[in-house]
């Protein structure tokens, strides 16, 4: 498909306007087109319906493809929950555009709020759908002043209703100034074309001069077709839309009832008219691994292949579905290809295209475009794939400090294998989590980047997979430190089976400045110990840095310089250095004024202004640091570091205290020494 003829769209939308409902309709009416085309005219559309609607449309893909007017809309699935930033990002970055659905009676609901705005950020155009006009208390122009006013948005009407609540009849199409109807007959899929009744011309000819009146303060040339008075052609209002939706200059606003099947096609063609192709957006930009750089990635098929798995689908029949966006270049069926981000080389064995209630197998899929892999077998959320010689990253590796945790208990043997099984493929599908095995306990430790996160998974893992377990209270992970330099020396003396075993290591351990990590150093001249020895210290020391200094919690930012050892031919054995090295870290440590860090996250909230006091008088309550508050007209978008034992619960006080109408999104940002220290985190 030529890549002008590509829309790669999401659908934002609060829980009930009305998403499943146009989404199932929007399959519904493409797939009568492509299936006009494709079978006889024997094949009865109504038949096909009846049978989808008894076992329901299945849009569970997290991208389904379908077929309006000779162009490819690929329909991406947005995350229901905004929480992390980095899935935030990716889940925007795949998509071109957006359609968003509003409820006519609930307007404006804070979920969508939320999305609108992060989806501004990344410059994403937005048309916008008013769905359930058919209901009492349906209010047209009250949801677009709730645009207006809480999106911050020049709104642009194309449409205005016929009627409304249980006299919804239609609406009026504001460009081509006719009205336009849909029958329950055939499901919606006619549209029934009239002139506008007299009794509607005045009010519709206001609302298309409204139009053409915004339209001349964004374009110059309708300006002047404009004010010379002459007719003015649709292409050219359509470029003029187009333009403005693309810039973000306005919101293109359609109506509709799609339980009704009114008004859906418009809105599909609005996708097509108004909304970008792959092309038209600014290219994506990589992350050159060895340059650590930044580069552009032009949308070409004749490029180099790069693409971004942005979704995981485990399945153990099939074998794992990756969905890839295609940003250059062109994947093949059979390929072997390479995942830069793992430097693993992997081989495709089946590319398939999704559609509403089948999936096709496809040869190959290019730049813009997006498809299904089957076969990957290392492959991740968030990877680039691509070749072997052009190590480009679509995204930058996530390394996910895991500052939350929380125990599961499985409740027999055969649960803990199961749950073994669960995390992996867990883990494939979200690469921001980690787990760790207590073999001690029988727990097995689940790690995450927040207690939204955790509870997600936790959740998944108890009701999906149906593990039966015990699940502790989620645990900040703590880090220890030391805050002066000291030099400690280890003597170390044992008879192990009639065999002496000794060892004299003299340990400098230094604060590293935050964020260094921990480093290990031989300071000793040449020869002073032999080679097996002096490893031996290391692997001792290096070894010690996961069990702290006094609570057990990994050693963070230590510096630790080997200076002095001393050496006796007949006692010194690998055995004594190596505990040496162990003991001597601690020793040394314990005396070098040791400290507890706590992870400090950043904090990204967005609200409405009217709450942006309680906001920051919240974050301020939890010792957040407030870094930027962003002022955009009525909504305003605060960043702030708090520490993250303190956003236990937040999103919950958060929502209680806007009305919940802000929301907010946090990722780990450093580590900070606590105040209060041990004694405040009450030891472990
Ligand atoms: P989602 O949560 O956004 O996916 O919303 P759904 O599509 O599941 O719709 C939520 C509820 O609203 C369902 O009961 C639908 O039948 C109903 N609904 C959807 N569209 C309309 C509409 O145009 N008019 C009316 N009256 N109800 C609708």
């Amino acid at each position: 498909m030529e890549l002008k003829r590509i829309r790669n769209i999401g659908i934002i939308a609060h829980i009930d306007a009305g998403k499943t409902t146009t989404s199932e309709r929007i399959l519904y009416y493409t797939g009568k087109t492509h299936r006009m085309g494709e079978v006889d005219s024997g094949e009865a559309t109504m038949d096909w319906m009846d049978q989808e609607q008894e076992r329901g449309i299945t849009i569970t893909a997290a991208a389904t493809t379908c077929t309006w007017r000779d162009h490819q809309i690929n329909i991406i699935d947005t995350p229901g929950h905004v929480d992390f930033t980095a899935e935030v990002e990716r889940s925007l970055r795949v998509l071109d555009g957006a359609v968003a659905i509003f409820c006519a009676v609930g307007g404006v609901e804070p979920q969508s709020e939320t999305v609108w705005h992060q989806a501004d950020r990344y410059k994403v155009p937005k048309i916008a759908y008013i769905n359930k006009m058919d209901r009492i208390g349906a209010d047209f122009p009250g949801v677009l002043g709730e645009m207006k006013e809480k999106l911050g948005t020049v709104v642009l009407p194309l449409q205005i209703p016929i009627g409304k609540e249980a006299e919804f009849e239609g609406v009026i199409d504001l460009l081509a100034m006719k009205e336009l109807r849909w029958y329950q007959e055939d499901q919606g899929a006619e549209i029934h074309v009239s002139d506008i009744d007299a009794s509607r011309a005045e009010e519709a000819a206001k609302a298309r001069e409204r139009i053409l009146d915004v339209l001349a303060t964004h374009s110059d040339e309708l300006t002047e077709l404009y004010l010379t008075g002459g007719a003015i052609p649709l292409e050219a209002l359509h470029a003029a839309i187009r333009k403005g939706t693309l810039d973000g200059s306005f919101t293109p606003v359609f109506c509709g009832a799609s339980l009704r099947n009114v008004g859906v096609q418009p809105v599909l063609d609005a996708v097509l008219d108004f909304l970008p192709s792959p092309v038209d957006r600014p290219p994506a930009t990589g992350h050159h691994v060895k340059k650590d750089d930044a580069v552009v990635v032009p949308c070409r098929a004749d490029g180099p292949p790069l693409g971004l798995v942005f979704k995981l689908q485990a399945n153990r029949e099939a074998g794992n579905l990756c969905y890839l966006r295609v940003y250059s270049g062109r994947f093949r069926d059979g390929q072997t290809i390479y995942n830069i981000s793992k430097k693993k080389r992997e081989r495709i064995n089946r590319l398939l295209r999704m559609h509403a209630n089948h999936s096709t197998q496809i040869e190959q899929v290019e730049a813009g475009d997006i498809a299904v892999i089957i076969g990957l077998k290392d492959s991740q959320t968030g990877d680039t794939l691509g070749s072997e010689g052009i190590p480009i990253l679509l995204e930058k590796m996530h390394f996910p400090e895991p500052v939350i945790s929380v125990a599961i208990e499985p409740k027999t043997l055969s649960e803990r294998k199961k749950l073994s099984e669960v995390l992996k493929l867990l883990s494939l599908e979200d690469p921001t989590f980690s787990m760790k095995d207590n073999e001690e306990t029988g727990e097995l430790i689940i790690s995450g980047m927040g207690e939204l996160h955790l509870d997600v998974l936790v959740t998944r893992i108890l009701r999906e997979f149906k593990v039966e377990a015990r699940v502790g209270n989620p645990q900040v992970s703590y880090r220890e430190s030391i805050s002066r330099e000291t030099a400690h020396v280890e003597k170390y003396h044992r008879t192990l089976a009639g065999k002496e075993h000794s060892a004299q290591i003299t340990l400098k351990v230094s604060p590293l400045p935050r964020g260094r990590g921990n480093t290990y150093e031989n300071a000793l001249p040449h020869g002073a110990l032999p080679d097996e020895l002096l490893e031996a210290v290391e692997r001792g020391v290096t070894g010690a840095f996961g069990s702290g200094v006094v609570y057990g919690y990994p050693a963070l930012d230590i510096g630790v310089t080997l200076t002095d050892a001393v050496f006796h031919p007949s006692s010194s054995s690998v055995i004594a250095f190596e505990a040496a090295g162990a003991l001597g870290f601690d020793a040394a440590c314990r005396l070098a004024g040791p400290i507890l860090l706590e992870p400090v996250m950043a904090v990204d909230a967005l609200t409405p202004t009217e709450f942006l006091g309680e906001v920051l008088g919240s974050l301020n309550a939890r010792s957040g640091v407030i870094q930027n508050v962003e002022s955009k007209p009525g909504f305003d978008h605060v960043k702030a570091h708090a520490p993250l034992v303190n956003l236990f619960g937040y999103s919950t006080a958060l929502r209680s205290i806007t009305q919940g109408r802000a929301t907010f999104s946090m990722e780990f940002s450093h580590f900070a020494e606590k105040p209060g220290g041990f004694a405040a985190a009450g030891g472990r």
